[in-house]
């Protein structure tokens, strides 16, 4: 059965699972290039945030002309919300952007292969689980992949696009012509902790932390070397509040179990301010205060 997926031209209606950060842009942009999406969510209040978000940032997008005020309003008519999981049995192709957590994730691979039809490929956007594990929990491996998609979606370029152990070349191939079809640019990647992202850019990120618990500069300090030195449009602290400074705990930590190398051990200043609940941009304070 390998390599007998959906093609690109039956893919009509796509559902995605959560409407956090990752999950509303990625609706957004389907929505946008003219796919029918399912936003699927666990409770509504997490569903109106996100859908009351998509709408925001497409109707930013029609006062900058990026769209048309027409387009937006189509675009946004096009995401139907629901709780029910079951209801993405119309979906054609599946996009899971739930929170980072294995077992979370474990469940819904698990259950997508009850819902989803045989042909239907399964993505996820996840940052750092392996696909080949969450690929296992179906019977469809080869028609399992990573998304990866960066935040803020609907601007990013870049998708990752991820090949478990088992995927098949027909899937990739469906997912690359995917990610091109929604204006981005796929980048292929093996699976393995961290994918190339994470690996390379969660390391600076922790390193920058433990400049600053050493003493060795400010916040503002290190951030100030990367924008002016390297370039970089935001400094390392100030990006990894933005990411959550909880999410960057959990890819430090995928990183440094997958990879067994000292190297990749979590910085332990981050690991006490996740644990004051100091996550970042998202809890109003974090390297900075918000
Ligand atoms: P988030 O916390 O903003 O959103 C996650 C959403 O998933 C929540 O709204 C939650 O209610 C929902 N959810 C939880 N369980 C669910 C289920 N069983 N079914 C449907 N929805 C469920 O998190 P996020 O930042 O959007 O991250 C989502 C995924 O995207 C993660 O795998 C993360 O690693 C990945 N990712 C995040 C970023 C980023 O910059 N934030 C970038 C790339 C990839």
């Amino acid at each position: 059965m390998q390599g007998t997926g959906v093609g690109m031209s039956e893919i009509q209606t796509v559902g995605v699972l959560g409407a956090g950060t990752m999950g509303n842009g990625i609706a957004h942009v389907f929505a946008r290039s003219g796919f029918a999406v399912r936003l699927c969510e666990v409770e509504q209040r997490f569903l109106d945030r996100g859908l009351e978000t998509i709408r925001k940032n497409l109707g930013r997008e029609a006062e900058k002309s990026k769209i048309t005020t027409d387009e937006a309003e189509a675009a946004l008519a096009r995401i139907a919300g629901t709780l029910d999981r079951a209801s993405l049995a119309e979906c054609d192709f599946i996009v899971e952007a739930a929170t980072e957590r294995f077992e979370i994730k474990r469940e819904i691979f698990r259950d997508l292969e009850r819902i989803a039809r045989p042909e239907v490929i399964l993505a996820s956007n996840t940052s750092s689980i392996s696909i080949t594990k969450l690929a296992a929990q179906t019977q469809r491996p080869d028609r399992v992949i990573g998304m990866h998609f960066f935040n803020p979606v609907p601007m990013m370029k870049l998708v990752e696009v991820i090949r478990g152990l088992a995927t098949a070349q027909s899937t990739f191939d469906m997912v690359k012509a995917l990610g091109e079809k929604l204006g981005k640019t796929p980048v292929e990647v093996n699976d393995a902790p961290g994918f190339v992202s994470n690996r390379v850019l969660m390391p600076l990120l922790n390193e920058a932390m433990y400049a600053v618990m050493e003493g060795v500069a400010t916040a503002e300090a290190v951030d100030e070397v990367f924008k002016l030195g390297m370039a970089h449009p935001m400094g390392p602290l100030t990006l990894a509040d933005f990411i959550g400074l909880d999410v960057c705990l959990d890819i430090m930590r995928v990183l440094h179990d997958g990879l067994g190398d000292p190297k990749y051990r979590p910085c332990p200043l981050l690991i006490r301010m996740v644990d004051a609940g100091w996550l970042g941009k998202k809890s109003g304070r974090g390297f900075y205060s918000y």
